[in-house]
């Protein structure tokens, strides 16, 4: 088999890590950038194609490698589309996944069911260098709704409340494997995968 590429992940979510690892396979051998000793970007961009570009650019210069960054996040109809790109910092800078997702639960408070949609967006993208004029984009969406309560102990961040609604599951309450065949992430993978086919 040929030897892996080295491909930096703009991102220290070890559950992302994970993730991106199981959808990417063996063709490629993805270095987290904490491991590079690379410290995280700020995310100022207000959109997630922004964010990950600055990401990506960013772990690029500083390695010298081509680099992988996604930007994805939460968007809830009810919400105008909040959090969206502040899914992480919801109830604050360094919020941790249960506050963020009490404050969400709290913000639909008395929201009936039918309005609770809301969907996982994901984009990402690649870069061949920092100065890469043509950075791959991919973007995966996964429409689902918002629980009343939080359930399961898998996944991360807003896992515990998005219900899947094929399965009528809670993605926290899912296998690994079964998330990873639905998500958003998944999807923008399998387009970021036909584009990196193309450019080989
Ligand atoms: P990012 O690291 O800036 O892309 O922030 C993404 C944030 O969106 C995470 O911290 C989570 O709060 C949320 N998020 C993105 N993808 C998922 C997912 O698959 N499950 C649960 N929450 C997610």
């Amino acid at each position: 088999m040929a030897t892996p590429r080295k491909l930096v992940l703009a991102s220290n979510n070890p559950g992302k890590l994970r993730e991106f690892q199981q959808l990417l396979g063996e063709r490629w051998q993805l270095i987290a950038q904490s491991a590079l000793g690379v410290e995280p970007a700020a995310e100022t961009g207000n959109t997630f194609l922004a964010n990950a570009l600055l990401k990506a650019r960013h772990a690029s210069a500083a390695t010298g490698l081509p680099a992988l960054a996604d930007d994805s996040g939460i968007e809830v109809d009810a919400l105008h589309g909040a959090p969206g790109v502040w899914s992480a910092r919801y109830a604050g800078a360094e919020a941790s996944d249960a506050a963020n997702n009490a404050r969400l639960l709290a913000e639909l408070a008395g929201v009936p069911d039918g309005q609770r949609t809301a969907r996982y967006r994901c984009c990402l993208v690649v870069v061949r260098d920092a100065g890469d004029p043509a950075p791959l984009v991919a973007e995966g969406v996964w429409e689902g709704r918002i629980a009343r309560a939080c359930a399961g102990s898998g996944g991360f961040g807003y896992d515990p409340l998005f219900i899947d609604p094929a399965s009528g599951k809670c993605v926290a309450a899912m296998e690994p494997a079964e998330k990873n065949r639905r998500s958003h992430r998944q999807a923008a993978l399998r387009r970021l995968q036909a584009l990196l086919t193309n450019k080989d």
